[in-house]
């Protein structure tokens, strides 16, 4: 059976005293291990959560560069994650292949990189909503995982998390419904056993990522290929607790 996954996307909020208040919440709720949960703050605060989060809770980068090391301003390697005891990176998220250049092959890049640095991966795929109306989801979505499975060996897909999130759906309170994502979550599976292996498939969590809240969460994760959540502004708000505690 596949472990439910929640992961807390920040994206860029927070400061010190409101990701301190969020931490503090998460280290005082009483979560039964069903859910392996991970959050993402912005990089300025990924050493702060690190040391103040308690217990299984995880924290992740939302993104990461391709080199270890050199002349790359304003970029953070993915082993100055691994040494920060930063386990976990975000990488390909729609924000970052729409508005700061991530093309397939740059996240595939990345995902090799940070796979060889030994983290663990949150791979964000997902259409526009023009890709969609077209019938272009899964050629899209197809496309993106594509990119990274040329770039992972098989041995290694244990450390990626795949998040389907529909650009459509990103911080629009338009959810997709369970039936939109339990169609595209199965097709990602279809793919995977095919491009990859059949355990590979039964193997990875398929998240979902888009508009999740504490009222949607349970029904979405009663679809059999959704195996968890990525949220981001509920992430933010005390429902995200009520959301780790997804009942599957
Ligand atoms: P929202 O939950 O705010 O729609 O964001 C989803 C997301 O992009 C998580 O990475």
């Amino acid at each position: 059976a596949r472990k439910f996954f929640v992961g807390g996307n920040f994206k860029m909020n927070g400061s010190l005293e409101s990701i301190e208040k969020i931490v503090e919440s998460i280290n005082n709720a009483k979560f039964d291990g069903t859910t392996e949960i991970v959050i993402a703050p912005p990089a300025l605060y990924l050493l702060q959560v690190q040391s103040e989060l308690k217990g299984p809770t995880e924290v992740s980068a939302q993104n990461c560069f391709t080199e270890a090391s050199g002349a790359f301003t304003g970029e953070i390697a993915p082993q100055q994650l691994k040494d920060a005891k930063v386990h976990w990176v975000i990488l390909g998220h729609s924000e970052r292949r729409s508005m700061f250049g991530d093309t397939d092959k740059l996240v595939a890049e990345k995902v090799k990189a940070a796979i060889e640095a030994g983290l663990s991966v949150i791979a964000c795929v997902g259409e526009t909503l023009d890709e969609r109306e077209s019938d272009k989801t899964m050629d899209v979505v197809e496309r993106q995982l594509e990119a990274i499975a040329g770039n992972v060996p098989e041995s290694e897909w244990k450390n990626i998390v795949v998040a389907y999130e529909p650009v459509w759906a990103i911080g629009t309170g338009k959810v997709a419904t369970v039936q939109q994502a339990q169609e595209v979550h199965d097709d990602i599976r279809k793919w995977l056993a095919k491009r990859i292996s059949p355990s590979v498939a039964e193997a990875t969590r398929i998240i979902y990522g888009g508009s999740v809240n504490g009222k949607n969460c349970g029904e979405l994760a009663g679809a059999k290929d959704i195996d968890g959540f990525l949220v981001g502004g509920a992430s933010l708000k005390p429902e995200f607790i009520d959301i780790c505690k997804t009942v599957k």
